[in-house]
């Protein structure tokens, strides 16, 4: 595992490939899949009009474990709907919890996961708060590799986007009263997924709306944190905003993150972001990106953030596995609006570009961060 240290007086360079990738080999993509290519077998996708949206692949694994034992082994099967008793734990009470992670292929064809042992530690931390069984670290991994080997055509070509995987885990078995529902299941699904960056990112600080609370789940990615801030996310967005900044329930005073993103302030050559104490979800991109700006030479500090230093930043980013890094050109608080500097010349851009090297091959990952799919 990674210590900042190990890294110290190390940079990032970058990889040199002989190797380019063949761009034939998706425009001769046939009706369904091109066969012609071995590993560089596609599916039929217009992979330059790839958005964030879902798009349907082959398969999906399900892993099941009933009441006091572990997961018995998975299996893949098509990707389709799955039957619950209308009583079950997740469609009752949002028993669940879910991941999100990326697979990149790179210039000389493998395909990379990043940093996959860290969702599998997050799910089970989330299991925990929510009486739930979690699978091994073992299965997880297995699990993940499995799906994205058995949907490997939908991976997009390199400088093209990522697979989307999406690990659940659910309480599927019936249940009435609160408790722990006798049977869990695990399923991980992908799907391809653009490039995701919006133009331009107008963030606007949340008023007497909040999205976690000390001794809440705030702090784990549990199913039932998302529902609750449609309404805040979609009334911002009919205003014309992109996303909402929540401040901390207990004072109203500190910013804590965006909605799906956390959130990082950039002065000078000091970088801040909200310290993880419960309320704010523990990020990969978050705790990457800190990794990366140390070895980089920046100062960074994770602590109590009060609303007010926005005024003062010169930067302001959010990270999260859909984003990776998002570039905010501006901040609205109480109608004051204030714009940050983006653009290639920013720390925001070298963090960005460090970071999607390393996810994609293109830099060499003396982090020991990637791993290859076989
Ligand atoms: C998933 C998520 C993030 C980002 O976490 P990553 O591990 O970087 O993808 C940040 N905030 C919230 C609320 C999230 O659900």
């Amino acid at each position: 595992m990674f210590r900042a240290k190990d890294c110290e007086g190390s940079s990032f360079t970058e990889v040199r490939s002989n190797s380019t990738y063949p761009a034939a080999a998706v425009q001769a993509c046939g009706p369904d899949v091109d066969n012609s290519h071995g590993n560089r077998e596609y599916a039929n996708v217009n992979w330059d009009e790839l958005g964030f949206g879902l798009t349907p692949t082959d398969y999906m694994y399900i892993m099941k474990c009933s009441k006091e034992e572990n997961f018995s082994p998975g299996t893949l099967t098509p990707l389709g709907n799955m039957e619950m008793s209308p009583s079950s734990g997740i469609l009752n009470y949002a028993q669940g919890i879910l991941e999100g992670m990326k697979a990149y292929r790179t210039e000389d064809g493998r395909i990379l996961l990043f940093r996959p042992e860290l969702n599998a530690l997050r799910m089970k931390m989330g299991a925990e708060r929510l009486c739930m069984p979690s699978p091994t670290m073992e299965q997880f991994l297995d699990a993940v590799k499995q799906t994205v080997n058995a949907n490997k055509r939908w991976v997009p070509p390199p400088g093209k986007g990522s697979l989307y995987i999406r690990p659940l885990l659910i309480g599927s078995g019936s249940m009435l009263n609160l408790g722990t529902a006798n049977e869990h299941t695990f399923i991980t699904y992908v799907s391809p997924v653009g490039n995701f960056h919006k133009g331009v990112v107008n963030l606007v600080v949340g008023e007497n709306v909040y999205r976690a609370t000390p001794g809440g789940t705030g702090g784990i990615k549990a199913i039932c944190n998302y529902a609750s801030i449609y309404k805040t996310i979609s009334e911002a967005k009919a205003k014309g905003f992109t996303d909402v900044l929540f401040l901390d329930v207990v004072t109203g005073k500190n910013i804590e993150e965006a909605s799906t993103s956390n959130i990082f302030i950039v002065k000078g050559n000091t970088i801040s972001t909200p310290a993880t104490d419960g309320t704010i979800l523990p990020g990969i991109t978050r705790k990457s990106i800190i990794e990366i700006a140390r070895v980089l030479g920046y100062e960074v500090e994770e602590r109590a953030i009060p609303v007010e230093e926005l005024f003062d930043a010169e930067e302001v980013f959010c990270t999260g596995t859909a984003v990776v890094v998002n570039f905010v050109s501006s901040i609205t608080y109480q109608s004051k609006r204030v714009e940050y500097k983006t653009g290639v010349e920013t720390v925001s851009r070298k963090l960005y570009n460090t970071l999607t090297g390393i996810q994609t091959g293109r830099i060499e990952d003396k982090m020991e961060w990637t791993f290859t799919l076989d």
